[in-house]
């Protein structure tokens, strides 16, 4: 996830900024405070087209593709939208609230354009802001929305737009919840919501070229419970006693919740490592800038777990053939990463991801696990110890975290 407000604030604005640039787009001459560089202010010199991520005809979100920019006359949106949505469309207007068809809707699926149907934002991130205007914490992909400075009103605001067809969506504050601490206030009419199992429905035709070049998508191995164990490993303990693992598997929220009610395990801690004490705290690591990937210490009982059966779930239940990044979750701060206590730890691990690259359950990509010394693991703060135990209707926690459950499952042979 990305949690830190102001990277992802300011990442959106350098989108933006960006577009601005290379398309064109007339653009307010200061977003946020910051000078924009100068763009042309002719719309005859946009691009026509755009960067965004669009829905394939296998109905899933592709990476970054060029389409054409939708543009079309006020008379030809006039007569494609309804009157109610032309208001809000393209004559940049605000439903009233508590009215929308959409606020309360809970099913899972796509939101998209109502107007050119590129894919804006998804269920896993709609949350009740309570407003009465859909809200969400972010978007399908920050390529697909335009942010520009609105000054109506007497307010300043930023208001978001659909980049293929500028079509007004409402507008985007910084006190949404976390993980990235933004809420984008919606209009129901400016969207369609488009169910999961349907979403081939407004599947597009993607040149096969650009797919090639789209990001990876993140999937954790298929046949999981093919993944052998580790050769070499410890022996179990002849008697109760405490051990401990550290790793790192994208975002801790959900890596914890993966090794918390197993059999043997005493406690799981979620914190930092691979960085120094000074920069063990979540601004500073969710910024990216610091060395310390987001890891989970596990204590369990080596006369009932051993190390290598920790290192099989573990390696189960994320990507670890994703560089950097993991789920929705970008930055080497989200890096896969066992940190090893000692030799024998080292040399396991280091053993095992050899033999699972010749088993090519990972798709035949390598795995990128970073072998590290642990140096020393700091606790995450408060809030985030048992993140998804005490916040299970978390938006992002029921999106993410079912499959690496059930992948959990498989490979401890639990029937559900
Ligand atoms: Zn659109």
């Amino acid at each position: 996830m990305t949690k830190n407000i102001k990277g992802l604030t300011s990442a959106l604005i350098v989108a933006a900024v960006v577009v601005a640039g290379i398309a064109g787009i007339r653009a307010s001459d200061r977003v946020h405070g910051e000078e924009l560089p100068s763009v042309p202010t002719e719309t005859s010199e946009k691009s026509a087209m755009v960067t965004v991520r669009v829905i394939d005809k296998e109905g899933k979100l592709t990476g970054p593709v060029s389409v054409p920019r939708v543009e079309k006359s006020e008379e030809d949106w006039k007569s494609m939208l309804s009157p109610a949505q032309f208001a809000v469309v393209r004559a940049k207007g605000t439903e009233r609230p508590f009215c929308g068809t959409l606020l309360d809707n809970k099913k899972t699926g796509y939101y998209v354009c109502v107007a050119c149907k590129l894919p804006l934002f998804h269920s896993g991130a709609k949350f009740d802001s309570g407003t009465g205007w859909p809200s969400f914490f972010q978007p399908v992909a920050k390529e697909n929305i335009l942010e520009e400075r609105d000054v109506s009103h007497g307010m300043v605001r930023t208001e978001i737009m659909c980049m293929r067809c500028e079509g007004h969506l409402g507008h985007v504050f910084e006190d949404g919840p976390k993980p990235t601490g933004l809420r984008f206030c919606l209009n129901s009419e400016s969207l369609t919501f488009v169910e999961e199992a349907d979403a081939k429905s407004v599947g597009e035709e993607v040149p096969t070229a650009a797919l090639a070049a789209s990001t990876e998508k993140t999937e954790v191995p298929k046949a999981v419970t093919r993944l052998p164990l580790p050769a070499n490993d410890f022996p179990k303990a002849d008697a109760p006693g405490e051990s401990k693992a550290v790793f790192g598997g994208g975002c801790f929220w959900c890596t914890e919740a993966i090794f918390e009610d197993l059999p043997g395990v005493k406690k799981v801690l979620s914190g930092y490592a691979g960085g120094d004490a000074a920069s063990a705290n979540y601004d500073a690591v969710s910024s990216g800038t610091t060395e310390h990937a987001e890891v989970i210490e596990i204590t369990y009982d080596p006369s009932q777990l051993t190390y290598g059966e920790l290192l099989r779930i573990f390696m189960g239940t994320h990507n670890p053939t994703q560089l950097n990044a993991q789920g929705p979750d970008k930055g080497k701060q989200y890096r896969s990463a066992v940190f090893y206590a000692d030799e024998k730890q080292k040399a396991i691990a280091d053993e095992y991801f050899k033999a699972l690259n010749e088993t090519k359950l990972f798709g035949g990509k390598p795995i990128v696990t970073t072998l590290e010394p642990l140096k020393a693991f700091y606790p995450a703060e408060e809030y985030h110890q048992d993140f998804a135990k005490t916040n299970p209707k978390y938006p992002y926690v029921q999106y993410w975290l079912p499959e690496k459950m059930k992948k959990r499952d498989e490979l401890l042979g639990i029937q559900k």
